[in-house]
């Protein structure tokens, strides 16, 4: 197929979504290591995690085998309202940016939650509604993970308790009344509404909160509720298959017009979107069918993947969830005040975490400044205002053009627009004001946090 057949937007059909999932484990030679009991250490069975998670998604967890998984009818009908999403050709930016190489997007901001993180939303409310459940509990950071879940809860007529980081709380009031519009219940955290809450706040009174310590107050809820689970929106081995739609999709329209990505580059925050949107590529890739340059892009005042440690940890301050191994900064690092790109969560999904290690993607971690300066520049030619997280996938993009056109390769590009940033603005301002400033942590900063990893027998 010829070069300039390629349209600006390649949408595929309703008939496109896909019908199954993609486990990506199913073929990684080195599984991801088991979750912990934190007690024991020994692996969570299916019954422990049970009292905290959905049952159904509890079996997704720990399968390690089935390479693909059926997608409920009901889920597939609520796909169909925002999905396929678009890949896009950025031939706006190829020409701002003067560069041979061929840049697409696989945008995941046209819904209103405004990022990816509903296509596990509505996989786990569902599983939630058809256990009987009353309600779920969750933590938000950004916000994004408690908008998603919100619409996917007043869908199916289940109640939504939110533990809203206190920072972002205060400082997005816009993305809070989204979701009590949605019905759900929001408290900023830590909150004195828990026990772990409460303890939080008397060891550090006048906390702004962090993703761990709103994970501890909001599973602390679901287990002493009947009728709740606790559902997490990255991460988890689950929420990396729900996610899988989106490189599903992403290969189908590129396979239409004989498109095969050289490098594919994604935000990795809890690596949920970037597991997703690498999935197949990845499979193919561990098969030995085809190979692909991965990138994981971090910022570099949030290092997981670039200068964390690989090792058991919690995944939350109150030390109380099962322990994961992943790259991890400690569970009590909380990147510096002045941090407004997020992609804050100290730890990395085990997936992820295992194919870095085994030397099947890259990471690259980059300033908050250069992020903003790439998302205007993307805004600016493409139209689509992206979320700081999502620009993070867009410098590193634009950086490999930029080689592109030193070099005078073709290559051929792929990155993941994860969300819109509407609800940024804040951050927007700081960087239009010239007062946004980058923070990267001193080797002091981080050893403080690794401090705090569990001892494992049989780790070092
Ligand atoms: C939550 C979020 C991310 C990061 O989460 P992952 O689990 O790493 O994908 C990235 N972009 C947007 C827009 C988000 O809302």
């Amino acid at each position: 197929m010829s070069e300039n057949k390629i349209p600006y937007k390649i949408y595929l059909g309703e008939e496109d979504i896909p019908q199954k999932w993609y486990n990506l484990r199913a073929d990684m030679k080195n599984k991801p290591a088991p979750l912990l009991n934190p007690g024991t250490c020994q692996p969570m069975t299916a019954e422990e995690l049970g009292a905290v998670f959905c049952d159904e998604l509890v079996q997704q967890e720990l399968d390690d085998t089935t390479p693909y998984i059926e997608i409920p009818k009901e889920i597939r009908d609520f796909y169909k309202m925002y999905r396929p999403s678009p890949i896009v050709r950025a031939y706006c930016l190829e020409e701002a940016l003067g560069t041979p190489a061929k840049i697409y997007y696989k945008f995941e901001g046209n819904n209103t939650s405004g990022s990816h993180k509903l296509n596990s939303a509505i996989a786990q409310a569902y599983y939630a509604k058809k256990q009987g459940l009353k309600g779920v509990t969750t933590e938000t950071g950004a916000g994004q993970w408690g908008t998603a879940l919100s619409m996917a809860c007043a869908y199916l007529g289940l109640d939504c308790k939110v533990f809203m980081v206190k920072v972002s709380y205060e400082q997005k009031p816009f993305r809070r009344e989204v979701m009590r519009t949605y019905g759900a219940d929001v408290t900023p955290s830590p909150s004195m509404t828990t026990e772990i809450g409460k303890k939080i706040l008397a060891e550090h009174p006048g906390t702004t909160g962090s993703l761990g310590c709103a994970i501890s107050e909001a599973v602390e809820v679901a287990v002493s509720n009947p009728g709740y689970r606790y559902v997490l929106g990255s991460v988890l081995n689950q929420v990396l298959l729900h996610q899988s739609v989106i490189g599903l999709e992403a290969k189908a329209a590129l396979d239409k017009y004989n498109v095969k990505p050289d490098i594919i580059i994604g935000c990795a925050g809890g690596g949920s979107n970037l597991g997703g949107l690498i999935a197949p590529f990845m499979g193919e890739k561990l098969r030995g069918e085809n190979d692909y340059r991965i990138i994981a892009v971090e910022p570099a005042s949030c290092p997981s993947f670039t200068r964390g440690k690989f090792a058991y940890d919690f995944c939350d301050t109150g030390m109380i969830c099962p322990l994961a191994k992943m790259y991890t900064l400690g569970s009590g690092f909380i990147p510096s005040a002045n941090h407004a790109g997020g992609l804050r969560f100290h730890g990395m999904s085990s997936t992820l975490s295992q194919l870095y290690h085994d030397g099947y993607m890259e990471a690259k971690a980059v300033e908050q400044t250069d992020v903003f300066a790439a998302a205007e520049q993307f805004a600016r030619v493409e139209g689509i205002l992206p979320a700081p997280e999502s620009s993070h996938a867009i410098r590193v993009a634009i950086d490999e053009a930029l080689k592109c056109k030193e070099t005078g390769e073709e290559k051929t590009i792929l990155f993941g627009l994860t969300g819109t940033g509407y609800f940024d603005m804040v951050a927007y301002q700081k960087y239009n004001d010239g007062e946004m400033t980058d923070y990267i942590p001193t080797d002091e900063d981080l050893a403080k946090g690794l401090s705090s990893l569990p001892v494992v027998p049989g780790q070092d």
